[in-house]
């Protein structure tokens, strides 16, 4: 009997957990440790933002789930990985012992890079639902008291299609209470070009966001470093191709959501031939360390090298449908191993992505990540929005009831031509 253990409970460790409990035999034991026992659909945080969503509609508690497919909870959270030992340390002191790791922690924000930068200090965030909330009584704020806002997201970010959606979203709900008129909207991103999004452009990103962007009266400022938050204004160095300062702005903000830089969470940060030097795991094809192969690693936390060079950096997103294909290879592999043999399955990684601004949106699939790439295809439209409520309501059903994938899924995925595994060669 083996005990798989999946460090973080969000959108790749909940489905992990339920893959894993598919590949297993029912004799082995399969648990999570997560901050809490709820599970909450990031993914839906900027509509909180704007009060089109609350706390209770994106939330599942995991409980009931775990216990209907037989999967351990442990909602105290991890202190600390001690990696040569096989066990973790939970936050009240006691230990859990594992065979085989996952770790899905997902990222921390590094909100402390800039001076006077996150929900503690002079910004807002929709990467958490509790900053989320708190971003939505600050829109009511702006709406009782119209004034400029910055949107984007900052150097080193790698979240990209967020701050395109909370712009649109934010532009939509300001029209629906009638005070758009009162409210210069400034885009800032890291990128060296607008649709950038981490990924070099994928089909016509470039167009189709500018576009939308003109025609939505949001300026923008590319190639861009912040210096610093303040409560009234946001400082922001525009760079040349060669590094060097183009123009300082002073744009002012009454409203600011820009998306941080991310890095690896505390409890599993600094354990050399584990994490690199930002604190994400390194795992090779099959998302295993080799320096510790019973770990595996999933999700946001994993370390991946950006597309190529920019001006400032920025880095590659790593997004829904992507995360899955990585926990549909984890869960073969594990089960493999368990069985003596070796692992064999590669996720994708393909981006497939859904930006909803709100009554419509733009959509993009990149097969692979980096270019050139076999599908390089973006596409807009209301159906974007109707899609990505569909998303919505879908990935939710999923957690509650304890599903990875129901075959249906699987149906539609392939028929897009969408698939989560690489064909196996026999060398891989
Ligand atoms: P998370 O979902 O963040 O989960 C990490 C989990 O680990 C959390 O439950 C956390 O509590 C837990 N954890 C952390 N530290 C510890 C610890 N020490 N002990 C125990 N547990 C711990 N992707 C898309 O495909 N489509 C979208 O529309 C989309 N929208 C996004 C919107 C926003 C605002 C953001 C930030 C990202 C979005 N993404 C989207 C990207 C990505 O899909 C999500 O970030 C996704 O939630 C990442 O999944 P994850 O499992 O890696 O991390």
């Amino acid at each position: 009997m083996a005990h798989i253990v999946i460090l973080g409970a969000g959108l790749g460790g909940t489905i992990m957990a339920y893959e894993l409990r598919d590949n297993l035999s029912p004799s082995d034991k399969v648990s999570i440790i997560n901050k809490g026992s709820k599970y909450s659909f990031v993914p839906s945080n900027p509509w909180v933002a704007v009060g089109w969503r609350d706390r209770e509609s994106i939330e599942v508690d995991l409980e009931p789930a775990c216990k209907k497919r037989d999967i351990g909870l442990y909602p105290q959270g991890a202190k600390r990985l001690h990696a040569s030992d096989n066990r973790i340390e939970l936050t009240d002191g006691s230990f859990v012992d594992y065979d085989y790791l996952v770790i899905a922690t997902g990222p921390e924000l590094a909100f402390d890079e800039i001076e006077g930068f996150g929900p503690e200090a002079n910004t807002h965030s929709v990467c958490h639902i509790d900053h989320a909330l708190s971003a939505q009584d600050a829109f009511k704020k702006l709406v009782a008291n119209p004034g400029p806002v910055v949107i984007g997201a900052v150097q080193g970010a790698s979240c990209y299609g967020p701050a395109y959606e909370f712009a649109f979203i934010l532009e939509k709900a300001l029209r629906d209470a009638k005070v758009r008129d009162k409210v210069p909207m400034t885009f800032v991103t890291s990128e060296p070009y607008i649709g950038h999004l981490g990924l070099d452009g994928v089909g016509d990103t470039k167009g189709l966001l500018e576009s939308a962007m003109r025609s939505k009266h949001i300026k923008w400022i590319t190639n861009s470093k912040v210096q610093k938050f303040e409560a009234d204004k946001v400082t922001v160095e525009e760079v040349n191709e060669d590094g060097s300062t183009k123009a300082i702005h002073e744009v002012p903000s009454n409203y600011t959501m820009m998306l941080p830089a991310f890095r690896g969470v505390e409890a599993v940060r600094d354990i050399e031939g584990l994490t690199n030097p930002r604190g994400f795991i390194l795992v090779d094809k099959h998302q295993q360390n080799s320096k510790y192969p019973n770990i595996f690693a999933i999700g946001v936390c994993i370390a991946i090298p950006p597309t190529g060079k920019t001006p400032v950096p920025v880095g590659v997103p790593k997004t829904g449908f992507m995360i899955e294909s990585m926990a549909t290879a984890t869960a073969q592999n594990i089960a493999r191993l368990v069985k003596g043999e070796n692992p064999n399955a590669q996720g994708t990684w393909n981006a497939v992505c859904l930006a909803d601004f709100g009554d419509g949106g733009i959509a993009f699939v990149a097969q692979p990540q980096i270019p050139p790439r076999n599908v390089n295809w973006a596409s807009e439209g209301k159906w974007v929005h109707a899609a990505k409520i569909g998303f919505e309501k879908y990935f939710l059903h999923k957690i509650k009831s304890g599903k990875a994938e129901p075959f249906y899924e699987k149906l539609a995925l392939q028929v897009l031509g969408i698939d989560k595994l690489k064909a196996v060669k026999f060398d891989d």
